[in-house]
């Protein structure tokens, strides 16, 4: 497919034209999902797509969009965990040194510690802000780094970890859910491996599951690729093609969500009922001075403290706006106990995603639950 060349336009030109094809009369702009199994064959056997499980040209669309903002080659996944899973078995062999978050996505260490076993893997479980000593890389053949991390929202630096897990002979893979290509470009700071939940801000509506691995090396792409193919985990056309259409606002909706958290952080900051405030771009955040020089924006998910579990069920009984949901990044303000699924947190602390409300709206229904 010939798509829109995007050349050095913006973010919100990006999104909006990405994967899309050239102009053609009587073509829609985004062609439609494309359903097939199998594809005709004709005379002289396979060229092109000749079955569903192997291509598709709807998860091209939007690979191409995606990889165009990665900066790298896009691999589709079903959802972000079928992309972690993808990288971690496409990348270790028995017996390899593994490096992971211990504050960062706690279902990638439970199919780790319960899936993986049999590959007789060395973990090493390692907070997001460090100490990342020098014997941490050693032997390793793969560190994983969540950044900012979910949900504590602490922040490390890429380039340099790329650069001594390189030394080391490893490979440097980053989960860059939280940020989305827009706020953050692991693979132009060093990273060989972005991982993405892409049911999460860069979809944005809470109706779909969808992941990708972007990488630079293309050899690497066609082991994913292959990988993707054999293992029969594919992402549906329909939700692919929501995902691309849904992408197009990306830009708009982050614009939106990052007004409300700064708001609402802003309100929160010297609240009487709330502690643990933290926000890679609020100003007074430890991690603020980082995530500003290795990020282009921020987001709208933030955290904080209420007293225990009964002030947090209180806080989203009298809210009209915000409900408990747990995921991130969608059109609806959100919140998320983290401590019920077992994230090693107090019981009072809460991820929240800003949705798309309207500032004034949210600050004083916050405000007023809070009450
Ligand atoms: C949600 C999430 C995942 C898992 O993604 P799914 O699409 O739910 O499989 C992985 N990493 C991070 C940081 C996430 O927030």
């Amino acid at each position: 497919m010939t798509t829109v060349d995007l050349g050095d336009f913006g973010d919100g030109t990006r999104v909006v034209h990405g994967g899309h094809p050239e102009p053609e009369a009587g073509a829609p702009l985004l062609p439609g999902p494309v359903f097939a199994a199998p594809y005709h064959l004709g005379e002289n056997g396979p060229s092109g797509d000749f079955y569903g499980r192997a291509g598709n040209p709807t998860w091209r669309g939007l690979e191409s969009a995606i990889g165009e903002l990665d900066g790298g080659h896009c691999v589709l996944l079903p959802s972000g965990m079928a992309a972690i899973s993808t990288v971690l078995r496409s990348v270790l062999r028995a017996g390899d040194k593994l490096v992971l978050p211990s504050d960062g996505y706690y279902a990638s260490r439970q199919l780790v510690s319960d899936e993986l076993t049999e590959l007789g893997l060395d973990v090493r479980e390692i907070p997001t802000p460090g100490p990342w000593t020098d014997e941490v890389f050693e032997g390793a053949r793969l560190v994983l780094l969540e950044t900012p991390s979910n949900p504590g929202g602490d922040v490390c630096d890429i380039a340099e970890l790329a650069e001594r897990a390189h030394a080391a002979g490893a490979l440097l893979a980053v989960d860059n859910t939280t940020a989305t290509p827009l706020g953050q470009r692991p693979l132009e700071l060093g990273a060989d491996i972005v991982i993405a939940s892409d049911t999460k801000a860069l979809s944005g509506h809470s109706d779909i599951l969808l992941g990708h691995v972007s990488v630079r090396d293309e050899e690497l792409a066609n082991r994913l690729l292959r990988a993707r193919s054999l293992s029969g985990a594919i992402p549906g056309p329909f939700e692919t093609w929501l995902a691309h259409r849904s992408m197009g606002t990306l830009d708009l909706r982050l614009s939106r969500q990052a007004e409300n958290a700064a708001a609402l952080v802003d309100a929160l900051a010297d609240h009487p009922a709330v502690t643990g405030l933290r926000w890679p771009g609020w100003s007074q955040d430890p991690a603020h001075e980082l995530a500003s020089r290795q990020m282009r924006r921020f987001g709208g998910v933030f955290r904080f403290e209420l007293a225990d579990a009964d002030a947090v069920q209180s806080f989203i009984a009298k809210s009209r706006l915000v409900v408990a949901a747990t995921s991130f990044g969608g059109l609806h303000s959100t919140a998320d106990r983290r401590a019920q699924w077992g994230d090693p947190v107090p019981e009072g602390f809460l991820r929240f995603s800003a949705g798309c409300e309207n500032p004034q709206d949210l600050v004083q229904d916050v405000l007023q639950a809070l009450s």
